[in-house]
């Protein structure tokens, strides 16, 4: 039973990457004497308040200013975790699920694999975290990143904690996390300046092609943005299987 200057955590599913190993998926006490809000006290146990999406404060859910006096129990669940918690109180009005993105100066290969798979990312390799989340808060799109800190400040709303370190496994990560399969429109984006491509007859672009591909391939895109040329070349296939090692993981990720 908590003491009165203390109430009882827990967390659910993937908002455990962010404990110790002692505080994962079971209940423990945490002093919330001097936390201003339920908000403050999650994040001083660790955990970004971007990444929660319902809170139940002895089984009612209650938003991120709710004040805590001890003794409660305190029960925290993810955003993108797949409970049939509908009829209850989320934190947020707007879908989160938009699935439009910026990206920290840090995911450059990750931006060009979410284009690929059809996504509206921005990114630049200088941005600046509150470049970002300007970008965010003005376009209501969700920051990837892999930075804890970026995620905890006040004005982010919609963010994803990147777990993952090789860009492969980043893309298969954040199809899975936040459930992008039904969404992925390969090959329709730009993957250097993320403009939406168009078809665009040979004849059109014929002049501009490696005399190796002018015989070999039929179907081309172009960018109106950076004037390149895209065909169904070997890049083509390797990228191709790449996004269907990413989809089945969507696919599963139910079964947890
Ligand atoms: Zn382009």
């Amino acid at each position: 039973m908590p003491s009165a200057a203390t109430a009882e955590f827990r967390f659910y599913a993937e908002l455990n990457d962010f404990l110790p190993p002692g505080r994962r998926h079971a209940g423990f006490d945490y002093s919330v004497a001097g936390t201003r809000s339920v908000k403050d006290a999650i994040e001083s146990i660790g955990v970004p308040h971007t990444e929660v999406d319902l809170i139940l404060v002895d089984g009612r859910s209650v938003g991120f200013e709710r004040v805590l006096r001890g003794g409660e129990r305190v029960a925290v669940y993810p955003v993108f975790e797949l409970l049939d918690i509908a009829p209850l109180e989320h934190l947020r009005a707007q879908p989160l699920r938009e699935p439009r993105f910026v990206l920290d100066a840090h995911l450059g290969k990750l931006a060009r694999h979410l284009r690929m798979a059809g996504f509206d990312c921005l990114y630049r390799n200088d941005y600046r975290d509150s470049e970002l989340i300007t970008a965010s808060v003005a376009e209501h799109r969700i920051i990837l990143t892999r930075d804890k800190g970026l995620l905890k400040q006040r004005l982010v709303t919609h963010g994803y904690f990147v777990r993952e370190t090789g860009s492969e496994a980043q893309l298969c990560e954040v199809v899975r996390a936040l459930q992008l399969q039904p969404r992925l429109r390969p090959f329709t984006r730009c993957r250097e300046c993320n403009t939406e491509l168009q078809d665009v007859p040979k004849a059109e672009v014929l002049e501009r092609l490696p005399e190796k591909v002018r015989g070999v391939y039929a179907r081309f895109q172009l960018c109106s943005g950076c004037q390149r040329i895209y065909w169904e070349g070997s890049h083509y296939a390797r990228l191709r299987r790449l996004l269907d090692r990413a989809a089945p993981a969507a696919a599963n990720s139910g079964g947890r």
